[in-house]
């Protein structure tokens, strides 16, 4: 059984991650998706839940042809113990996907293969292009699954990152 790692902030899910994911698919029997930063929410880089972050992959992989588990994972202050920490979170897993320099040097230090995807349109595909086009009331729609556009409105997401971007 060979199963392969994916982590992401996923702040929030959009249509490179799927891309990644659609690639992995077709690689592996299994995925797991960890969520990082999973106590992060109410922020402006971080607005969402990992709660709601599952959501969002959860639907948006409806019909991927890979079984898939979603794990929300806490960061910890120490960079040097965080793959153990990912990993006695996880199911097991022999490949860890990555682009984050951050996280490939990490699980390349501790001996697990890192297979590095390559980056779809990386200017318009960003959390950060998204959240910022949700702040200035640009279209941010076609940058997300449709799935994920239905999560952000139900659960007024736009309208949250509005509200905590706010001065008092
Ligand atoms: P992210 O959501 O920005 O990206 C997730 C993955 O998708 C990355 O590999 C990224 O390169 C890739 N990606 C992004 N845009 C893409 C595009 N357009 N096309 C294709 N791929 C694209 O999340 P991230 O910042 O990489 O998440 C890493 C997580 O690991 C963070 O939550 C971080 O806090 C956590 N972490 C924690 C520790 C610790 O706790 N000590 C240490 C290292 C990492």
């Amino acid at each position: 059984m060979k199963r392969g790692f994916y982590i992401g902030r996923f702040q929030p899910y959009h249509n490179g991650h799927q891309s990644v994911l659609e690639h992995i698919a077709g690689k592996v029997d299994e995925i797991i998706i960890g969520i990082g930063s999973a106590q992060l929410s109410h922020q402006v880089d971080n607005p969402f839940t990992a709660g709601e972050r599952v959501l969002m992959i959860t639907r948006a992989l409806a019909s991927l042809e890979c079984p898939f588990y979603v794990i929300p994972i806490e960061d910890i202050q120490r960079n040097a113990l965080w793959v153990a920490h990912v990993r006695s979170m996880a199911p097991p897993f022999e490949t860890c996907y990555s682009s984050n320099p951050l996280v490939i040097q990490l699980f390349r230090e501790s001996g697990i293969k890192v297979q590095s995807p390559a980056l779809y349109e990386r200017e318009t595909l960003s959390g950060t292009e998204i959240r910022r086009r949700m702040l200035a009331g640009e279209p941010w729609e076609e940058l997300v699954p449709q799935p994920v556009v239905r999560v952000l409105k139900e659960i007024k997401g736009k309208e949250r990152l509005l509200q905590i971007a706010r001065n008092d």
